[in-house]
């Protein structure tokens, strides 16, 4: 019989226990405040610098550590870091807009820039174009920074015009090219502008208006190199660009600046007392990603991972004021490593022999069609071309099957061509016959493409320097921006 003391003397030992269990089965966590994990309480960067490789996910790295190993090493086995892929924080972030989860890149960018979701087409505003979404960059340029705008395609295109531009739709090119002069930006750098004088060319010219508003234009190598931190603001045109207003693709490149040229320049005319950001945007990772041309992508990548070894040489003098961002928008053309076609096996080695981009391959498909018409196009014609420019040389049953096919496409007006579903499939709208050796070739490779546009996987993330810790982890593509901001004490605004 258990006495009524000792009765509550178990009572009170059996509920001790039942608290220590309950306390054990629920640890202690410190409570979450929102935005919180976004801040940053550490000594602020002076030095900010932004690395956008448009299109850039983790395909594109790791195809091009895979290919710098085969360019590097007989070993096959071996593949390259990057120069930001030994960056000691590393994370991850989502990417989707507000009204799907296939972002593109204005909407990423405004994200990206100001911390804001936005729909897609829409640039550094809200969907409804009633708040201007104010960048980092806006936010370092007013508060004495220096502020540097580099892009390998056209300065008003949408990744560098989220920074200082707001407008409902990427495409208001003009209005884009006005904003540049309005900015006060110091240094605008690679491209060129896709609508200088309007839609109609009957608008002012915006480079005209630049220069009154202070602007040196440069549009020369001489110019572009001799700048010095005298010539004030600048804006820095790649003389003899591609298509589209763009710098050349890297594996098209002779002696034209590099994107590390205008990244290197760049550093020389922002550096100064008050400290600068800038953003750097690789951005035909992205168009060659669209092309599923994957020789001229992982290319792109490396004169991108050029551009940043021109930033590391800056942090290894300032280590203690310097921020390191290096990141993507979104993926592009769904680009894998493997293929069905080769199953558990790689062959990255091939695409090495690639000489010139689809688009440098795409001239030489016009000037045949041009000279043997409509009905003349023969495959055999093609097999010197097929070898030299892609190293396809073991041509199967199938293959050759495909290239003729594409080829009597390739040989109609573009107008004339079949509209079917299909045919988007095999060609995307891209010229039939490149389209189809870039992904023969890709194929024999073990590289995989699903898609001429974008895809909504998440995107890493790459950070050195001041605050770079707070890049570790799975988080928004906003937060990007707000944990930028947090370290560059620049206030994010709501
Ligand atoms: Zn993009």
């Amino acid at each position: 019989m258990i006495s009524k003391k000792n009765w509550f003397l178990m009572a009170a030992v059996v509920g001790a226990f039942i608290v220590a269990m309950l306390t054990a089965a629920v640890p202690q966590q410190p409570v979450a405040i929102a935005g919180e994990e976004n801040g940053y309480y550490g000594k602020k960067a002076k030095y900010v610098f932004y690395f956008i490789g448009d299109g850039m996910a983790m395909p594109q790295i790791n195809s091009t550590e895979i290919f710098k190993g085969t360019l590097n090493s007989s070993e096959p086995m071996y593949k390259d870091k990057l120069n930001f892929t030994v960056f000691p924080y590393q994370g991850m972030q989502t990417t989707h807009a507000t009204n799907s989860f296939i972002t593109d890149s204005a909407a990423a960018g405004t994200a990206l820039a100001s911390g804001h979701k936005t729909a897609n087409d829409v640039l550094a505003v809200d969907p409804t174009n009633k708040i201007k979404y104010k960048s980092m960059a806006e936010m370092a340029k007013e508060k004495g920074m220096k502020v540097g705008i580099v892009s390998s395609v056209s300065i008003d295109h949408a990744t560098p015009a989220v920074f200082y531009a707001h407008e409902p739709s990427r495409n208001n090119f003009y209005e884009i090219a006005l904003a540049i002069s309005d900015s006060g930006f110091d240094y605008f750098a690679g491209g060129g502008l896709l609508a200088p004088t309007g839609k109609k060319k009957d608008r002012p010219d915006a480079l005209e208006i630049a220069k009154q508003k202070g602007y040196k234009v440069v549009n020369s190598q001489d110019e572009i190199m001799s700048l010095s931190k005298k010539d004030g603001k600048v804006i820095a045109i790649q003389p003899g660009l591609a298509k589209d207003e763009a710098m050349q693709y890297e594996i098209d490149r002779t002696n034209q600046l590099s994107l590390a040229d205008f990244t290197s320049k760049g550093i020389e005319l922002l550096d100064n007392p008050n400290g600068f950001f800038m953003m750097v945007e690789g951005g035909k990772v992205d168009w060659a990603c669209h092309a599923n041309d994957a020789a001229t992508t992982v290319r792109d990548v490396m004169a991108f991972d050029n551009a940043i070894a021109e930033a590391l040489k800056f942090y290894a003098k300032h280590p203690n004021e310097t921020l390191i961002v290096v990141t993507g928008d979104h993926e592009t053309g769904g680009m894998s490593i493997g293929f069905s076609g080769t199953k558990y096996e790689t062959f990255v080695s091939k695409i090495s022999k690639q000489t010139l981009s689809f688009e440098e391959f795409d001239k030489q498909v016009k000037a045949y069609r041009t000279t043997v018409g409509e009905t003349g196009g023969n495959l055999q014609d093609w097999l010197p071309s097929l070898a030299n420019n892609f190293g396809l040389t073991e041509l199967t049953a199938y293959d050759k099957q495909r290239l003729s096919e594409a080829l009597a496409q390739s040989m109609l007006d573009p107008k004339k061509r079949a509209k079917d579903e299909q045919t988007y499939l095999l060609y995307g709208g891209y010229e039939p016959f490149s389209m189809t050796v870039t992904h023969i070739l890709n194929q024999k490779a073990g590289i995989g493409w699903t898609t001429y546009a974008h895809t909504g996987v998440a995107v890493p993330v790459f950070a050195q320097g001041i605050g770079g810790e707070i890049f570790q982890g799975y988080y928004d593509n906003t937060d990007v921006a707000k944990k930028m901001m947090s370290i560059m004490d620049v206030k994010f605004q709501q």
